[in-house]
């Protein structure tokens, strides 16, 4: 009967709600767990010059190898750190980590990291970067910390962050560029240094006229704004092709390689990958 029916519904409901946050929990307890015992990785994807194929810098990219779940990505874990506080423990680890690491490359490289609202707001987030800095010996003008529009939406406390973190030397991009609400003038009053086109703009680049037009147009405001441009996702070797076309200076994306272990990136690039070889790149 409909009743019994709508009984069994909510019944399942419920129990699918009771999962959910017990999954959560999880989550919530592993990932305490695994900070505590310095168990979360980092892995690295470069950034490269569309022109040459030169690696430019990487972005560090927390990984979770878990013992029974294998490793699990940032998009499983992200959002519930972020609602439970537990993001800021999450950065400053991800930060101190990513610092030492990148110190044992035998050249320097520029270090790109990501940053959550709710920690890039928080009132200790600049004192905890440069003491970062000082504990670790990176050098402040090798760092860049990505942060998303969302971010941007207090904007009075964000530009006071971005002005504080400019005074140590750290620069700040604006990450998945055009999947939020900033506005022209936010854009033209911070002092940004670069922002990262998200990947859902090139995914038909190579077919849609517009798609075409829009990348265009965001290559024409940073230059306008004196930006640098990273478009994100690149996985195909006409994406490329059309992406220095329009004038982009660099890229990222599984073409020129996937987030990889502190270790490989250094075998790598000590074995001559991304140094820019005639031949390597669409051109
Ligand atoms: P993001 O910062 O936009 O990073 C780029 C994401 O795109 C990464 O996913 C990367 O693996 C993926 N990607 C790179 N190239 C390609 C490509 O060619 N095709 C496709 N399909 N994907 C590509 P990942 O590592 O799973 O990270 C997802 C998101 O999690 C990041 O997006 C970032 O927002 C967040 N995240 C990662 N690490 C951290 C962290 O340490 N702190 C914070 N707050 N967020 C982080
Ligand atoms: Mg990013
Ligand atoms: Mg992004
Ligand atoms: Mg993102």
């Amino acid at each position: 009967t409909a009743k019994s029916e709508g009984r069994n519904r909510y019944h399942f409901y419920a129990e699918d709600m009771a999962a959910r946050a017990r999954e959560r929990m999880r989550i919530e307890q592993g990932l305490r767990r695994a900070i505590a015992a310095d168990a979360l990785a980092v892995h690295y994807q470069p950034r490269v010059e569309l022109a040459g194929g030169r690696i430019a810098g990487v972005e560090a990219l927390v990984r979770w190898p878990h013992p029974e779940r294998g490793m699990i990505l940032p998009g499983s874990f992200i959002a519930i750190a972020e609602e439970s506080g537990i993001i800021e423990a999450l950065g400053r680890w991800v930060l101190r980590r990513a610092c030492r690491e990148m110190l044992r490359l035998q050249t320097p490289l520029r270090l790109a990291v990501n940053v959550s609202a709710r920690q890039f707001l928080a009132v200790d987030f600049v004192d905890h970067v440069a003491a970062t800095l000082a504990e670790t010996g990176f050098l402040a003008d090798m760092l860049e910390l990505e942060i998303t529009e969302s971010t941007l939406q207090a904007t009075e406390r964000s530009l006071g962050v971005i002005e504080d973190l400019g005074r140590l030397g750290v620069a700040v991009s604006i990450d998945d560029f055009g999947t939020g609400y900033s506005s022209l003038a936010v854009l033209r009053d911070l002092p940004i240094r670069r922002i990262k086109v998200d990947r859902s703009f090139i995914v038909d680049l190579a077919q849609s006229e517009q798609q075409r037009a829009v990348v265009e147009a965001v290559v024409a405001l940073s230059r306008a704004l004196r930006m640098s441009i990273t478009v994100e996702g690149i996985e195909r070797d006409e994406q490329a092709a059309i992406l220095k076309q329009l004038g982009c200076d660099e890229g990222q994306g599984f073409l020129f390689a996937r987030p990889m272990p502190f270790d490989e990136l250094s075998r790598r690039i000590a074995d001559g990958q991304w140094r820019g070889l005639p031949g390597k790149m669409p051109s």
